[in-house]
């Protein structure tokens, strides 16, 4: 496994140009946190302003479309945040799967898009409290994340990472034992071993999210085969988002 921590965050649907400021103290800070890769996803209206201002930050963004251009009213191709300058993007988040319908061949097919434009990718999975309680989770998110990733990858551990986010995590305060993290996390390990090979299946980070806080990330980051983090809520305000960076 790489040994520099990732850590991205995830501004979802917030931020305007107001915003940019967060972003400038991130970069800043961040560039003498040199043992931790750090990134930000904020929405698509705000990818070029981050880029241009926040300069030594890699900048993502939060879904694709499928196609390259085209009829697509409102929506954005791989090829257009590559050009405002987004280095990766994030597919497959429980917000899309659940609020827009998306499908594992759906997210498979937007990572083959992003990988054609020349996007890192990290593919998000995760399962439902209700899974989780019926004793299916690994099952559940080791289907859902085989139905999503392509099946082949140029250098995989460098355009590849995974993040685990168990959906009843998201923004709730609550987060799984490090025990439970670790176990997802080495069966993930071993399915990415399996689709990518021994080496660059050992290569890929497998991020952890739901829930991470300057509070718990230092114990969180430390459950077997945890690679970084995905950051929501906390990634809003630098000065949380850079004491989780701090943790990792
Ligand atoms: C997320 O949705 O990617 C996430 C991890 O959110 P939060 O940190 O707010 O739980």
């Amino acid at each position: 496994m790489t040994e520099r921590p990732y850590v991205v965050g995830n501004w979802k649907m917030n931020g305007t140009r107001a915003m940019l400021s967060e972003a400038r103290a991130i970069d800043r800070s961040s560039q003498r946190l040199m043992k931790v890769e750090v990134a930000l996803a904020p929405p698509f209206t705000l990818i070029h302003a981050v880029h241009k201002e926040a300069a030594q930050l890699a900048i993502g963004a939060q879904d694709c479309h499928t196609d390259e251009d085209g009829a697509r009213t409102g929506d954005i191709s791989a090829a257009m945040v590559a050009d405002a300058g987004a280095k990766f993007v994030i597919l497959g988040h429980s917000e899309r799967r659940e609020g827009h319908g998306e499908t594992d061949a759906l997210v498979r097919k937007k990572a083959e898009a992003a990988l054609a434009a020349g996007l890192r990718l990290i593919i998000c999975c995760g399962e439902s409290e209700q899974v989780r309680d019926a004793g299916a989770a690994e099952d559940f998110v080791t289907t859902q994340l085989r139905g999503s990733l392509p099946d082949s990858i140029e250098d995989a551990g460098a355009n590849l990472s995974v993040a685990y986010e168990p959906i009843w995590a998201i923004g709730t305060g609550r987060t799984p034992t490090v025990s439970d993290i670790g176990a997802m996390h080495r069966a993930i390990r071993a399915l990415l071993v399996e689709r990518f090979g021994e080496d660059e299946g050992a290569a890929i980070r497998i991020l952890y999210g739901g829930s991470v806080n300057p509070d718990n990330a230092n114990e969180l980051l430390a459950a077997d085969e945890v690679g970084g983090a995905l950051v929501g809520g906390a990634s809003l305000a630098a000065e949380s988002f850079l004491g989780i960076v701090v943790a990792a």
